[in-house]
């Protein structure tokens, strides 16, 4: 809901654009299988927390201390696991993090947005773009995507050339549709964004500012084989950055950890508005803890994609009032269906059953997220109950 001005006799001067605003708030309800915000359903095995809370011990050994402010041994870690990752070779300098992509992203709308300056994205997308934007103080515009969810270049680039952004925000795979972007696509749009004259970033020695474009890949590492990751065009594109996270591969949703790749020029940017030490020494010390198990939380990636496609080809066998349902194709770790005339029913049965997922995306659609092989299969029980109900 949102927030109450009013303490008594007296009033508190909140911003009049936060007047109806309400917290984000995907409901965290005690249900027996949770499938509604695209986490990792698989905790970290016993070796993982060994590892991390051996770490952790050695950072608790000196929180007298601030923490190391550039985190550089992280950064080093992070680097690395890119490299294998996606083959992309980075310098730890090529490399920013904080306390998940969210706050990379403001961040990122913080350093490039503001006042007078405009960010561009192509719903349906992240519901949270808005709201760095809001916070940052920066115009917010959106173009759309194709039916299928794609995205269609010629609009993105006519929306670029006519609204003139500082800042242009692509998530692939898209949250909520699944959706990758080719990489042709990323480039056209980073050659469109070049062109930019972007409001009160002048020219200089025939420099010319360009908008910065951002690849959300938050759900990069679930993504289909054969697509490529936007990792691959940092070079000789320094106005890109692409951000990840360990939320969703690394199962580490609650450690809070997000980065993002990018040009020197574009993280030392970033440097300036952080604050101080935003990235604990506890934080640092349990991510890298994470990614020494690098290879093990990979391998749980791979049997959470087979998962995937699996729930992707029963979603599509599914009949209902007569029709097959739409499934959209999926290079993350949940799965956009539908449609349905009335939605919130087909929702609160689920609840009903026990399972919770996702009331998103466009009109008549909903969002499951992939767990385990049990919990997916609770949730297509629940789903054939109610769908029969409802029929
Ligand atoms: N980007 C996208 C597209 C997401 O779906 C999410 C999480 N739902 C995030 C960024 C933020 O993730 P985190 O802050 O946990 O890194």
């Amino acid at each position: 809901s949102a927030p109450a001005r009013d303490v008594g006799d007296a009033r508190l001067p909140l911003r009049p654009e936060l007047a109806d605003e309400a917290p984000y708030g995907a409901p965290q309800l005690d249900v027996p299988v949770l499938l509604n915000v695209n986490e990792n359903p698989y905790p970290p095995s016993e070796a993982v927390v060994a590892t991390i809370a051996e770490h952790v011990a050695a950072a608790a050994r000196g929180l007298n201390r601030y923490p190391d402010r550039d985190f550089d041994a992280l950064r080093a870690d992070l680097a690395g696991y890119l490299a294998r990752e996606s083959g992309v070779g980075l310098a730890p300098e090529q490399i920013w993090a904080a306390n998940g992509s969210n706050e990379v992203m403001l961040h990122l709308l913080q350093a490039f947005g503001g006042p007078g300056r405009t960010a561009v994205s192509f719903a349906p997308t992240y519901s949270m773009y808005p709201e760095y934007a809001r916070d940052s103080h920066t115009r917010w515009v959106t173009g759309r995507r194709q039916s299928d969810f794609t995205l269609d270049v010629e609009h993105a680039v006519e929306t670029i050339e006519r609204e003139r952004p500082s800042v242009v925000l692509l998530a692939s795979p898209n949250n909520p549709t699944g959706t990758a972007l080719p990489l042709e696509t990323v480039e056209a749009v980073l050659d469109a964004a070049a062109r930019v004259e972007v409001a009160d970033a002048p020219e200089a020695d025939g420099r010319r500012a360009g908008a910065v474009v951002v690849v959300d890949e938050a759900y990069a590492e679930f993504r289909r084989p054969g697509t490529p990751s936007a990792l691959e065009l940092l070079a000789g594109h320094p106005h890109l950055a692409v951000s990840r996270t360990m939320s969703k591969a690394f199962a580490a949703a609650g450690l809070r950890l997000g980065y993002l790749a990018a040009s020197r020029a574009l993280v030392d940017a970033l440097r300036v508005v952080r604050l101080p030490y935003h990235l604990s020494a506890v934080t640092q010390a349990a991510a890298r803890g994470a990614l020494a198990h690098r290879d093990e939380l990979l391998g749980q990636v791979q049997t959470l994609r087979a998962e995937r496609d699996d729930l992707v080809a029963w979603l599509r066998a599914v009949r209902h009032r007569g029709e097959a349902l739409q499934v959209a194709e999926s290079d993350a770790n949940f799965v956009l269906f539908g449609t349905f005339a009335d939605r919130h029913a087909v929702w609160r049965g689920l609840l009903d059953r026990g399972v919770l997922i996702r009331e998103t995306g466009p009109d008549g659609w909903l969002r499951v997220s992939v767990g385990t092989p049990s919990e997916t299969a609770a949730f297509r029980d629940a789903l054939t109950d109610v769908l029969a109900e409802l029929e």
